[in-house]
C-alpha cells in the first residue's frame, strides 16, 4: 500500500528524571543539533519506513518544523503532529488515532531520546513483523534481579536468562495494535510502561529480537554525558 510502515517518533514526554531545567531532554542541543534529530533523520532515510508521525507538544512544535523543514534535516517523510497524552502509551494512541483514515499495514514506535537507533536494528523489527503482529528488541538482563513486593526485603528469586530489557522501537500491525489499545480501560491504559505490554495483555504474541546496547535511552544526566561522549569521537 502507500502507507506500508509509519514511524512513531515520541517527543511528548517532559523529561522530569533529567533535572535538567525545563527543557525536554529531545530537544537538548548537542553539538548544535537537538537530541531528537538523530532518530528523526535514521527513520527519515531508512528505504523500508514511508511516513513519520511526531508526537510533540505544540510549545515546541515551530522548533521542530524548523529543523525538519527543507532548510536543515529535510525531513522529508514527516506527516503530521500528534498531541501528548497523560503518559506514554496515551500519547502513542493518539499517534495511532491520526493515522486512522491512512490505515496503514504497520507501525513503529520509537523514543527521540534513543538517538542511536541504527538501520539495522529497524530493519531486523520490520522485517521480523512480516511474519508476526508484535515485535520488540530486547537486551539480557546483565545483573541479578531480585523480586520485592515493597522494596525493603527480598520476597522471591527470579532466574535471570529469562528476563530482558525492552527496548524500542516496536513493531506492530497497525489495526491489531488499535484495536488492542481501544480494549483496555483508562486504569489499565495508566499502567502501561512499554508498548509491548498493551500487546502481551490482549493475547498478541510478541515476537523478541537482539537489541543494541548503543541504542540506549537519555533519560538522566549521565545518559546525556555518555552521549555526548560518544558523539565527540
Ligand atoms: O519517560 P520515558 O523516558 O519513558 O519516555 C520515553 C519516550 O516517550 C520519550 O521520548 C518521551 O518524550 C515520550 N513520552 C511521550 N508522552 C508522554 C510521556 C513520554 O511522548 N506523555
Amino acid at each position: 500500500g502507500l502507507f506500508m510502515n509509519i514511524a512513531i517518533i515520541l517527543a511528548g514526554g517532559v523529561g522530569s528524571r533529567m533535572k535538567m531545567g525545563s527543557l525536554p531532554k529531545q530537544f537538548i542541543m548537542i553539538n548544535d543539533k537537538p537530541i531528537i534529530s538523530h532518530c528523526l533523520v535514521t527513520f527519515n532515510n531508512n528505504e523500508n519506513i514511508d511516513g513519520i508521525v511526531i508526537v510533540c507538544s505544540p510549545e515546541y512544535r515551530d522548533f521542530l518544523s524548523d529543523w525538519i523543514g527543507g532548510g536543515k534535516l529535510n525531513i522529508y517523510k514527516f506527516m503530521n503532529f500528534a498531541d501528548p497524552g497523560e503518559n506514554r502509551q496515551y500519547s502513542i494512541i493518539n499517534a495511532l488515532d491520526t493515522l486512522e483514515e491512512r490505515n496503514p499495514e504497520n507501525i513503529i514506535i520509537h523514543d527521540s531520546a534513543r538517538p542511536l537507533v541504527s538501520h539495522e536494528l529497524i530493519n531486523k523489527c520490520l522485517s521480523t513483523l512480516e511474519n508476526n503482529k508484535a515485535v520488540m528488541p530486547v537486551l539480557p538482563a546483565e545483573d541479578t534481579f531480585y523480586y520485592s513486593e515493597h522494596g525493603t526485603h527480598v520476597d522471591s528469586l527470579l532466574k535471570r536468562s529469562t528476563l530482558f530489557r525492552g527496548q524500542a522501537p516496536e513493531a506492530f500491525n497497525y489495526e491489531s495494535y488499535l484495536k488492542a489499545n481501544r480494549s483496555l480501560t483508562h486504569e489499565e491504559l495508566l499502567a502501561i510502561n512499554g508498548s509491548s505490554e498493551v500487546a502481551v495483555k490482549c493475547g498478541i504474541d510478541v515476537a523478541l529480537i537482539d537489541g543494541d546496547k548503543r541504542n540506549f535511552k537519555i533519560t538522566t544526566a549521565d545518559d546525556l554525558d555518555l552521549f555526548k561522549t560518544l558523539c565527540d569521537k
